[in-house]
Order: structure tokens, then C-alpha cells, then sequence
């Protein structure tokens, strides 16, 4: 089992209140699993992210990842497997207003020193469908491309695991579709681990097993049926404009196109 959390709880002070962000959370996810966490604003669902990408460290309980306790390592070893093993994408894009693109993308290899920065990022922007986009600065870009050149900034260290904390939060129905795509083609194809937040019952439905919080609790736990997960639509993001009749997000045409 990849990760694992056993009465996880996350306690807050507020004042002379104390808030249980997590509740004695049991929780296991299994490597290329594609999770929808969803629930009310307020009920942990970022704590709990927080917390699976080794940001925030648990009040209680156990975290293992790949059998390891995560509350056992020094901060060093923890922050390792985080820039190691997880790729992060956030509501806003993050991004810095004067790089480009691809620019943008090979920041996390800077920050650990690796070689071949320029190739690396050129191919985690093909895996985006961004390759046109690669000298572009952040207000020549649409917000659908500001985060897909953000999902490529996380994929570049080839994380197994994914978290996305309501990442189509800021985006119109259809650039939403294109990234769920994106993502649905890293679990399909990669095997990686992919883990998001949303409000939305349509971002949900791409993923394979929601689960539902509340209060710091989990309420429901639910995987699909095998032949009801949805499949990669197209073989490269973006590229064509063809879309399969069958497909439950289909959409007439790209957005690529649109925004251009
Ligand atoms: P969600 O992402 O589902 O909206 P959060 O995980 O952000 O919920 O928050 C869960 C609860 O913990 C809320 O009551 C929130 O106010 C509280 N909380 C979150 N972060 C902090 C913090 N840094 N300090 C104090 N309380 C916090
Ligand atoms: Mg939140």
C-alpha cells in the first residue's frame, strides 16, 4: 500500500478553541488510485492534503508512505519525499509573472540542482499538450494554460503522486475538462497516483473513488465499477480536435484553438 493513514487527526488552536481539522482519519490509497476528495468548505479536505504531501505534519495517528512513517522522519528526510514523490497543483497557478513557460516548469530542477533542466521541462510541457506554448509568459496564456504549464511544474521531478487541491476552482467548464484529461492520462498511462479536491460533482465523476469529509471525518468512501471509469479520450492532450461520441466529456472543440 502506498499511503497509509491510521487515526490521523490534525488539531488547530484557535483562540481557547481547538479545532480537529482531521478526526482520527483511517485512509489508504494505492499506487495509480485516482481520488476525488470531496465535502464542505471547512471539513479538512486541504489539511488532509496538506498532511498526505508531507506539508503539515499530524497532531496524531500514523502516516506511512510505501510502509515508511512519515511522522518518524526529520524534516530533511521529510522534505526530501515531498520534492521527491509528490507533485503539487493549487487553485491559483503560482506562477512567477516574468519567467516563461518553460521557465516556469524547470524551477523545481533548479532548486535540486539537476542536469538536462531544459529537456526535462520541455518534454513534462509536451505531456500538457504545451510544447507551442514553451516561450510564453503567464499573461499570454489563458488561465486553462496557466495551470496545465502548472501540472507540468509538478510533473517535471516525476512524482508518483498528485495532489490537487480544487484545481479547476478557477476555471470555465471546458479548460476544467481538459485538465481532468491531463489527469485521467497520468493514471491511465503512467500509473501515478493522482489525489484532487473539488466542489464539483462533474470534476469528481473523472475519478475512480470519491471520498466524502466532514468535520474532520470520513463519511463515504466510494470506488467505481471498473467498466464505469472513464478512459483517455484522445492520444495526445489537446491535439486533436476529434472527439469520440461516447465520450462522457466531450466537447465540440479544444480550447487550445479557442484561445489562440
Ligand atoms: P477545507 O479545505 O475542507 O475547506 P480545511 O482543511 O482548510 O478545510 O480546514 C479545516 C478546519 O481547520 C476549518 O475549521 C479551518 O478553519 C481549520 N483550519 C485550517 N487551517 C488552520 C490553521 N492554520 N489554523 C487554524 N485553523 C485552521
Ligand atoms: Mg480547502
Amino acid at each position: 500500500m502506498m499511503i497509509q493513514l491510521e487515526g490521523v487527526t490534525k488539531v488547530y488552536l484557535a483562540g481557547d478553541n481547538q479545532i480537529r481539522a482531521l478526526d482520527a482519519i483511517d485512509l489508504e490509497i494505492d499506487r495509480g488510485e485516482y481520488v476525488a476528495i470531496m465535502g464542505a468548505s471547512g471539513s479538512g479536505k486541504s489539511t488532509m492534503m496538506n498532511v498526505l504531501g508531507c506539508l503539515d505534519r499530524p497532531s496524531g495517528g500514523r502516516y506511512l508512505f510505501e510502509g515508511h512513517d512519515v511522522g518518524r522522519m526529520s524534516d530533511d528526510t521529510q522534505a526530501k519525499l515531498r520534492s521527491r514523490e509528490f507533485g503539487f497543483v493549487f487553485q491559483s497557478y503560482n506562477m512567477l509573472p516574468r519567467m516563461s513557460a518553460i521557465e516556469q516548469v524547470e524551477l523545481p530542477l533548479v532548486y535540486q540542482h539537476r542536469r538536462n533542466r531544459r529537456r526535462l521541462a520541455r518534454e513534462a510541457l509536451k505531456r500538457v499538450g504545451l510544447a507551442d506554448r514553451m516561450h510564453h509568459k503567464p499573461t499570454q496564456l489563458s488561465g486553462g494554460q496557466q495551470q496545465r504549464v502548472a501540472i507540468a511544474r509538478a510533473l517535471v521531478v516525476n512524482p508518483r503522486v498528485v495532489l490537487a487541491d480544487e484545481p479547476t476552482g478557477a476555471l470555465d467548464t471546458h479548460t476544467g475538462i481538459e485538465v481532468m484529461e491531463i489527469f485521467t492520462r497520468l493514471v491511465r498511462e503512467e500509473n501515478i497516483t493522482v489525489i484532487l479536491v473539488t466542489h464539483e460533482a462533474d470534476v469528481a465523476a473523472y475519478a475512480d473513488r470519491v471520498v466524502r469529509m466532514r468535520d474532520g471525518h470520513i463519511v463515504e468512501d466510494i470506488r467505481k465499477p471498473e467498466h464505469e471509469r472513464v478512459q483517455v479520450q484522445r492520444p495526445a492532450p489537446i491535439a486533436a480536435a476529434v472527439v469520440q461520441a461516447s465520450s462522457p466529456a466531450s466537447s465540440p472543440s479544444s480550447a487550445e484553438a479557442a484561445s489562440a
